[in-house]
């Protein structure tokens, strides 16, 4: 069994995650400073164009949004686990298919009508 990070995290539980050689997991590692401060310049571009996303999502799936933009935050700052935020992506990624299929059902019977309407109304050319 590898063994365990020596790192706290930010909720005072010892850190679960694999230990490099180092003693320190990726998120912990002295060594790897520079690339989560990177990470994190990344994350905070993410929330900054957030609320513009948020702006074009339809209603329904701001909900979904929002907890997957946290899950985000959490997963990388160790206090959600990776096992977790995964099993939350693929339950997202159901919603967000069975939103578009309701979504293309609506369009779909939007065309019909307007067909419909077409035939009481026939074009003058094809
Ligand atoms: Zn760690």
């Amino acid at each position: 069994m590898a063994s365990r990070c020596n790192a706290m995290r930010r909720d005072g539980q010892p850190c679960a995650a694999a230990a490099r050689p180092s003693g320190y997991c990726f998120y912990h590692d002295p060594a790897f400073a520079e690339q989560r401060a990177q990470g994190r310049r990344l994350g905070g571009y993410a929330r900054s164009n957030a609320a513009r996303i948020h702006k074009n999502t339809p209603p329904e799936l701001q909900d979904v949004l929002v907890q997957l933009m946290q899950a985000l935050d959490e997963t990388y700052g160790g206090q959600l686990e990776p096992r977790v935020a995964g099993a939350m992506a693929t339950l997202c990624r159901a919603i967000v298919r069975v939103y578009e299929l309701g979504e293309l059902a609506m369009r779909v019977q939007a065309l019909e009508e307007r067909d419909e309407s077409d035939e009481a109304y026939p074009r003058t050319h094809p």
